[in-house]
């Protein structure tokens, strides 16, 4: 801020602060993967990660809350609880740190730690800054908010909030499966989340994405791709296929290369657009479901 008085600047300089969360350190795992620790004024540690897509895309994946209370059966996340939301500012400040380390950032994703549609409020007012030309500017239609599925956060989504681009962790769409591993699928049923998810669709026009994390013997047979098919029908979506990333102490198995393979096959061979999301990150535990490692 050179344009202003001296004795400005020194005042700001004492006075004021640019971030309240300090950035601890960068872990990268040498293939585009960089996870960025940093510490809130309070002392939470929340955990901000950049990837890179095969093409050279740099996108930023931001945390939403410290911790989560959805206690989601796979997710490492889960097992931690809700510390407290993040507040706007420490949304957005994710965003500059992350962008301070590269500059070609040019996505967001709010699938770090935590739910974003429990956070509704601030995650929205810290889209809007992410937003705004006098802010950081990014497009609305490049930043995804990612919901576990909560029916009610996605109809505020559709009716009260610009254009981001909505995925959900959809998981499996067998009821009773999905409740064993989401709490909230309980009250928050397949047929509520598809009333949502056509909502959204109406008001939005855009493409939504269901995220399958791939858990071996449990939602990755011919049965849940039926079952899939049978969801999706009338919804405009590309399903991510995530292969499990471990996490000690959880239950869980990642398929062989062969079965997730087999999965995608029979959903493409139906015209559903399919990709797989790449196992990045897991060498620095910050891939998806890997975060809130060290408080
Ligand atoms: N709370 C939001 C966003 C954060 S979770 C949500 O649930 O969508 C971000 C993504 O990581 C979600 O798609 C979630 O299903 C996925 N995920 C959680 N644990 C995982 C794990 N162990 N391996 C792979 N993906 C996981
Ligand atoms: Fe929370 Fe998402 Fe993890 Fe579920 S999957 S526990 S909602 S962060």
């Amino acid at each position: 801020m050179s344009d202003l008085p001296l004795d400005l600047r020194k005042l700001l300089e004492d006075r004021a602060r640019q971030y309240t969360t300090e950035h601890l350190e960068s872990l990268k795992d040498g293939k585009g993967t960089v996870k960025l620790r940093l510490k809130c004024s309070d002392g939470f540690v929340v955990e901000t990660v950049i990837l890179e897509d095969k093409t050279g895309r740099r996108t930023a994946c931001l945390s939403s809350q410290a911790g989560c209370a959805m206690g989601c059966a796979f997710c490492k996340t889960g097992t931690l609880g809700l510390s407290r939301q993040l507040e706007t500012h420490e949304i957005v400040e994710q965003f500059l740190h992350a962008r301070k380390q590269d500059e070609t950032i040019g996505n967001i994703v709010f699938m770090g730690m935590g739910e974003p549609l429990v956070n509704f409020e601030n995650l929205m007012k810290a889209v809007r800054i992410l937003h705004e030309p006098s802010g950081c500017g990014l497009g609305y239609k490049r930043i995804t908010v990612s919901t576990c599925g909560l029916s009610e956060g996605i109809e505020r989504l559709a009716l009260e909030t610009p254009s981001v681009r909505l995925a959900l962790s959809l998981i499996t769409a067998d009821q009773g499966k999905r409740e064993s591993l989401i709490p909230a699928a309980r009250t928050n049923t397949l047929p509520r989340l598809k009333k949502s998810l056509l909502a959204f669709q109406k008001e939005k026009e855009s493409r939504i994405t269901l995220e399958y994390v791939l858990l071996k013997g449990i939602n990755d047979g011919r049965d849940e791709v039926r079952k899939l098919l049978e969801f999706i029908r009338g919804l405009d979506c590309l399903i991510n296929i995530i292969p499990w990333n471990p996490v000690k102490g959880l239950p869980f198995e990642r398929p062989e290369s062969v079965r997730t393979e087999e999965f995608v096959r029979a959903l493409r061979s139906e015209g559903i657009s399919v990709t797989r999301r790449m196992t990045r990150g897991v060498s620095i535990n910050s891939a998806c479901g890997q975060l809130g490692g060290i408080q």
